[in-house]
């Protein structure tokens, strides 16, 4: 049902006589399969339904892919979460952000956790002690 075929030269939709739509992986009137295509998204402004490889919807140009934020991976637009690292596309900006700002957080810590670790061992080192002395006297002096 629904199979394209071509007649006197013309491929037409053998359930509503519709030409097929470039990009398409199904009549865009009848949404009868078209034979041999792999259908891939559902564009969800004009519900045409695309060919698998198709990034554009073949008829309103809207982008029918996303790519992940975290890992990058292109996925179609009707899946709610990423192909690959499956994190939800919902806020996922939102959540990158978090996380680098975390991340950046939890660097900034370890780093001064290591610094006060190290003015810590000088400072009840006698030598240490006095070069720190020496380092205070240094910037005071400035
Ligand atoms: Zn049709
Ligand atoms: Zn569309
Ligand atoms: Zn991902």
């Amino acid at each position: 049902m629904g199979f394209y075929t071509s007649r006197d030269g013309l491929v037409r939709c053998d359930h509503c006589g519709a030409p097929p739509a470039p990009g398409l992986a199904a009549c865009l009137y009848c949404k009868a399969a078209y034979p041999n295509v792999a259908a891939g998204v559902c564009c969800p402004r004009c519900n045409a339904v695309n060919k698998k490889a198709q990034t554009l919807c073949g008829q309103c140009n809207l982008e029918i892919t996303r790519a992940c934020v975290f890992c990058q991976q292109v996925s179609p637009i009707d899946l709610p979460v990423c192909t690959r690292c499956r994190e939800p596309f919902d806020g996922a900006e939102a959540r990158l952000a978090a996380k680098v700002d975390a991340e950046k957080r939890r660097q900034y810590m370890q780093l001064a956790g290591k610094g006060l670790g190290a003015a810590v061992t000088i400072a009840t080192n006698p030598t240490g002690a006095a070069l720190l002395g020496k380092l205070f006297d240094a910037i005071t002096d400035d």
